[in-house]
């Protein structure tokens, strides 16, 4: 086996993780969308948890063949198990720093920080900053983002909805 010690074999694993993107949002991984719970590997036996940020999204079997897919081929690797759960669940704060500066340089609008349930949703427009923003669709491409508009620049632009 290439790997020495299982920490180190689990290291290799996030770097990986680390390639594999968002199926629908491939400026952005799914370990900066904060969706890898944590992984595990034993005996050549890869078991990755995985946090779905919407209950149903349908990439989700897109997001375990392409997990799959990537670790499968993996010096040492002899099975990959990709689990979806829903405890921790996701919340939008754990989209990382790096990502959201990604989210924004591809014109998705990053959920707020510390979002709380009640708070009114204010959507910065990536591209100038202004918080001039409209709601033009609240479902958009899909169901975790909407379509908004900038008032100030003119461009319309996508933001991730906050979940908390
Ligand atoms: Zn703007």
């Amino acid at each position: 086996m290439a790997y020495e010690t299982k920490e180190a074999q689990a290291e290799m694993v996030w770097k990986l993780l680390e390639e594999v993107k968002d199926p629908e949002m491939p400026a952005i991984s799914m370990v900066e969308m904060g969706m890898i719970h944590q992984v595990n590997v034993e005996e050549g036996i890869v078991s990755v948890d995985v946090l779905p940020t919407f209950v149903g999204c349908p990439a989700l079997e897109m997001m375990k063949a392409n997990i799959t897919d990537k670790l499968a081929s993996a010096a040492g690797v002899k099975e990959v198990r990709v689990k979806f759960v829903y405890t921790p669940a996701w919340t939008s704060d754990r989209i990382s720093d790096e990502g959201r500066v990604k989210l924004r340089a591809f014109g998705i609008a990053a959920p707020p920080v510390d979002y709380k349930p009640g708070d009114p949703w204010e959507v910065k427009c990536p591209y100038c900053d202004s918080p001039y923003t409209h709601m033009e669709n609240l479902f958009g491409p899909a169901a975790c983002r909407s379509i908004l508009y900038c008032r100030h620049c003119k461009n319309p632009f996508e933001a991730l909805k906050p979940i908390c």
